[in-house]
């Protein structure tokens, strides 16, 4: 049977999220495997101009999100009551706490929260619901995460990289992507997200990928890729990846664990300049 995973998005732009319904996401969504809705934040604002948003306290350039509103429709969709907290118990922190039985993860993208990572992605895809809340103008009031914490709500903060959207909306989207994608039964062929980059517990960069021809514009593919030899290729494929992951995001290689690098590993990083007696691989000359 498949399981469903429930996925809410508040936004001021819900229209936005209508380029869900293509490729393999909209499949999945026809095949019942996700059950996504979109909201609009403001049919929670009260005011004639369905404001969500006001000046920073303390002063400064743009808006801030009114805590009032999303909590509104935050207290909605979770089905909480609200309540008054006491401030002093409740730090501000990007710790995460545990989903509660039936009640969704609570996601809000921000560029100065913590990198979402495939790890995360890996976690969040084993959750039967989640629930983004899509930031705009300078970004929402820090107390929106803190009180729904507090109400011991899984909070999760999330930036996607270090620069600075005008929205939340393209940073759920790509969360939506890379979390979605690693469902069971969302790929047709799940064997494709078995050896990717960032994937498992020695994580690398993926070897590069050729199709046919063999030769195109005069220019080949490495021969032991056509060799049929299975066994030098997978040896061919994992050294290009140690190689391209210790010239491109050498903090990787850092993490690896050395106890479950084999003997072709450890002389592909020695020749490559790394130590790999340790724990973890260690540049020599560092
Ligand atoms: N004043 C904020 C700052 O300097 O950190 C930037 C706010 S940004 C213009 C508005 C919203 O876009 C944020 O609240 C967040 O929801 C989203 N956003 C922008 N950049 C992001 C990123 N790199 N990762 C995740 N969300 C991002």
């Amino acid at each position: 049977m498949v399981e469903t995973m429930k996925i809410d998005i508040v936004s001021v732009f819900p229209e936005y999220f209508e380029a869900l319904n293509v490729g393999l996401f909209g499949k999945a969504i026809e095949r019942g495997l996700l059950d996504v809705k979109t909201h609009d934040l403001r049919d929670w604002t009260h005011d004639v101009h369905h404001s969500v948003d006001d000046t920073p306290v303390g002063g400064g350039a743009g808006m801030v999100m009114k805590p009032e509103v999303w909590a509104e429709c935050l207290d909605d969709l979770l089905g909480l009551k609200p309540v008054e907290i006491n401030d002093e118990d409740n730090p501000a922190t990007f710790a995460t706490t545990h989903q509660v039985a039936d009640r969704p993860v609570l996601i809000f993208p921000n560029p100065s929260a913590p990198l979402f990572t495939q790890r995360d992605a890996t976690e969040l895809s084993h959750t039967s619901h989640l629930l983004f809340g899509c930031g705009r103008y300078e970004g929402y009031d820090a107390r929106i995460p803190r009180y729904y914490r507090a109400q011991g709500v899984d909070v999760r903060e999330y930036s996607i990289g270090d620069y600075v959207l005008n929205g939340g909306e393209v940073a759920v989207s790509v969360m939506l992507e890379a979390i979605t994608r690693l469902m069971p039964g969302f790929m047709g062929n799940p064997d494709s997200i078995v050896e990717e980059s960032y994937t498992g517990q020695n994580a690398l960069l993926e070897h590069y990928q050729y199709t046919k021809p063999a030769v195109w514009r005069g220019m080949g593919v490495p021969d032991v890729l056509t060799s049929g030899d299975h066994g030098k290729v997978d040896r061919f494929r994992r050294d290009e990846a140690i190689a391209h992951t210790a010239q491109l995001r050498p903090d990787l290689i850092q993490q690896l664990d050395c106890k479950s690098l084999d003997k072709a590993d450890r002389k592909t990083l020695m020749s490559l300049g790394w130590e790999v007696s340790g724990p973890h691989p260690r540049k020599l000359d560092d």
